[in-house]
């Protein structure tokens, strides 16, 4: 089919090159491996049936998904993606998975949490021992936290693990209905094994949460364990492929050396030992999961935002006087929804590279002893972690809506975007109470600058607390050190506020810290959420100067940044206002730029989003097509009906049909 004609001239009368911003996105060498990876998944014949998953009935989908996951286990042998120790193989399995399923699948967990579990808190002897048998799928497994009552708070967690020396085994134990494991995926019917968290009991005494390698089932057989009974708790909002389960121990015993001991060990007799390190090194391996999943929220509002914007090029709606219907994408409230969806995706993408590479520093600076970051780390990814998963949700709805009625039909593709990346605000950390978090961390830092103490890189601006004196002028560069100014007085202005509301309660109340900190979440929560903002503001524009992209490129993308930055101080504007970090005619300034700048991005909005580099099948939509021919899919998708199998519906002649006879007879 040729290509549709308004989306050919979007990208004739671009003045951008995509392939060149799809390598500074991914790196040269990265876009290749990402697109082999796709191309991989998207040529076998094995994988063709997930672009239907949406469609299935559960036990269909489950069985399809499991059988994928087979041929899954032996490509990933013959390509090489089985190394979990090297983060270039971890990086290109996880697109190659991403392309085969479009979603959660299975062994998702296997790979994303129950390897990496292995390998962040086994010893080097537990991680010979487990490893290879993870790797070549002998053990499935899954990450097994989570309760029935206690998810955030962890300490809350009822299972327990109490050590018998007379045997040298733990007994792991379900007390109550409330201490059932519930939501780990893979768990339900997929897996044999599990990490799982419960209370170390050794004689009476609780040392509290450690992790458990636990098989659960029989290796030849499937069966459930004496001891063991697991079940899939049933249909969810997304992910149906993914058999997410729930769990009840009764007195089930394992070996004493199941216990993995990198950070805290059991002897024989039942001495307790453990290793004098902060606590955030034991939750290394969920802070990488966190970074990952800023580059996983990113990618889903590229998807998005991908069908939104090829979709507004090939729709027209609205005959003006002349008779011709324009594209939707040249209206400006068409632009103002998709506009900020594509900065944002770009935005949060260099935010995870930018996170990733923070994440590798201080990682070293960890290895050679210095744990001075840690603090600085769990704040950046906490509150990245939150921010971009919320953020690229509420824009990944806006384009849905902007695709008119056709976004609300499966074949748009964004449904499915949606469920998939909604998951990314609740696991490894719901978004409130990661905030929360990194609201009283920025108070702690606050109060050590005070202090004279010098902070960590991310957090130094801290320590300046004099107004934005930039001057305004809107020309690219000085307007984006005018917004980077403004957006780190704001965050000092609200730090300030917090620390002092929390002081004085503290003072008046008569209330302990706990009670204090209780009584100013919400300015706590809009701190932290105001700094991850900033943040991605800063690594957007820090991660395009440093590019080394052509001059028309570099400059396209210097107006996204400072569209973003502009759009996130105008849609916020009165926390800024208040905080004195612009004033009334400065705002009135950026707004009118703002809309100058959908003028700039426009020509440029199709290339934009093809730079993304997502295939056909990644969309799995009929809006975002390459070739732009929607209407013919739309057609096509909607003849595939299973309702259209027959011309006559058996239904008409069970009950349609014995009704008008019934109402016939009685005329
Ligand atoms: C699709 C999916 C997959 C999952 N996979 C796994 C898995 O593989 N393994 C596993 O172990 N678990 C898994 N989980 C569970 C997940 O990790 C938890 O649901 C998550 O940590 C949130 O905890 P919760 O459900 O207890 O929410 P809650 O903590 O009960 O949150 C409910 C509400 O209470 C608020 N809240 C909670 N605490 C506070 C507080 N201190 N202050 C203010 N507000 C608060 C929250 O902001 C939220 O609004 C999965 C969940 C989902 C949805």
């Amino acid at each position: 089919m040729p290509t549709n004609t308004d989306i050919a001239a979007e990208r004739a009368n671009s003045n951008i090159n995509a392939r060149d911003l799809t390598f500074t996105l991914y790196g040269e060498d990265g876009a290749y491996r990402r697109k082999l990876a796709f191309e991989r998944a998207d040529k076998d014949q094995a994988f063709e049936k997930s672009k239907k998953f949406s469609l299935m009935d559960r036990d269909k989908l489950y069985d399809e998904a499991i059988r994928m996951e087979t041929v899954v286990a032996q490509r990933l042998q013959e390509y090489g993606y089985n190394n979990s120790k090297d983060i270039q193989t971890f990086l290109d399995r996880g697109y190659f998975l991403s392309a085969v399923f479009l979603g959660v699948h299975p062994f998702a967990i296997h790979f994303g949490g129950f390897i990496p579990s292995i390998l962040g808190q086994g010893t080097p002897e537990q991680i010979q021992e487990f490893l290879p048998k993870a790797e070549c799928m002998e053990y499935i497994g899954t990450y097994c936290q989570t309760e029935l009552s206690h998810g955030s708070f962890v300490r809350g967690l009822e299972t327990t693990a109490t050590y018998d020396k007379s045997t040298e085994e733990f007994i792991l134990h379900t007390p109550n209905l409330s201490a059932i494991k519930f939501w780990p995926g893979g768990l339900g019917r997929s897996c044999n094994y599990a990490v799982l968290m419960a209370q170390l009991v050794i004689t009476g005494k609780n040392y509290g949460i450690h992790p458990f390698m636990c098989q659960l089932r029989d290796l030849n057989t499937h069966q459930p364990l004496p001891g063991v009974e697991v079940g899939d708790i049933n249909y969810k909002f997304g992910g149906n492929a993914l058999d997410n389960g729930y769990l009840i121990l009764t007195h089930y015993r394992i070996p004493r050396t199941h216990l993995l001991m990198k950070y805290a060990q059991v002897s024989p007799d039942g001495t307790y030992t453990r290793q004098d390190v902060p606590p955030q090194i034991a939750y290394l391996s969920m802070t990488f999961l966190r970074t990952i999943l800023v580059t996983a929220s990113a990618s889903s509002l590229a998807k998005a935002a991908t069908i939104a914007t090829r979709y507004s090029a090939v729709r027209r709606q609205t005959a003006n006087r002349d008779g011709i219907e324009r594209q939707i994408l040249d209206y400006q409230t068409q632009q103002m929804k998709l506009f900020p969806a594509i900065c944002t995706a770009y935005a949060l993408h260099f935010s995870g590279a930018a996170l990733q590479s923070a994440y590798n520093d201080i990682l070293a600076s960890v290895g050679n002893g210095d744990m001075s970051r840690l603090s600085e780390l769990h704040c950046l990814t906490s509150g990245l972690k939150a921010y971009s998963a919320d953020i690229s949700s509420h824009h990944i709805e806006v384009c849905r809506r902007s695709c008119g009625g056709h976004g609300y039909s499966h074949a748009s593709g964004i449904p499915d975007i949606y469920q998939q990346n909604v998951i990314n605000c609740t696991v490894e950390g719901e978004s409130t109470v990661l905030y929360l978090q990194v609201g009283r961390s920025l108070v702690k830092f606050l109060k050590k600058a005070d202090s004279g103490e010098k902070l960590p890189p991310a957090l130094a601006f801290l320590s300046e607390s004099s107004p934005p004196t930039a001057k305004l002028t809107l020309r690219t560069e000085s307007t984006l050190d005018f917004c980077v100014s403004v957006f780190k007085y704001n965050i000092v202005q609200l730090s300030r506020a917090v620390t002092h509301q929390i002081a004085q309660s503290l003072s008046t109340n008569s209330v302990n810290l706990e009670a204090a900190l209780a009584l100013h979440s919400l300015e706590l929560v809009k701190t932290a959420q105001a700094f991850a903002q900033y943040l991605t503001v800063l690594m957007f524009v820090d991660g395009v100067k440093g590019s080394k992209l052509n001059p028309k490129e570099k400059l396209c993308m210097l107006h996204m940044c400072e569209f973003y930055a502009i759009h996130n101080i105008v849609e916020e504007s009165g926390q800024f206002l208040k905080n004195e970090a612009l004033n009334a005619e400065q705002l009135s300034q950026l707004c009118q730029h703002r809309t100058f700048l959908l003028t700039k991005l426009r020509p440029n909005a199709v290339a934009l989003v093809d730079a993304f580099d997502y295939p056909d099948r990644l969309l799995n939509s009929c809006l975002g097509r390459y070739d732009g021919n929607v209407y013919e899919a739309l057609y096509e998708y909607a003849k595939d009906s299973t309702l259209n199998q027959h011309q006559v519906h058996p239904s008409y002649h069970k009950y349609i049909k014995p009704m008008q006879q019934a109402i016939r007879a009685k005329l």
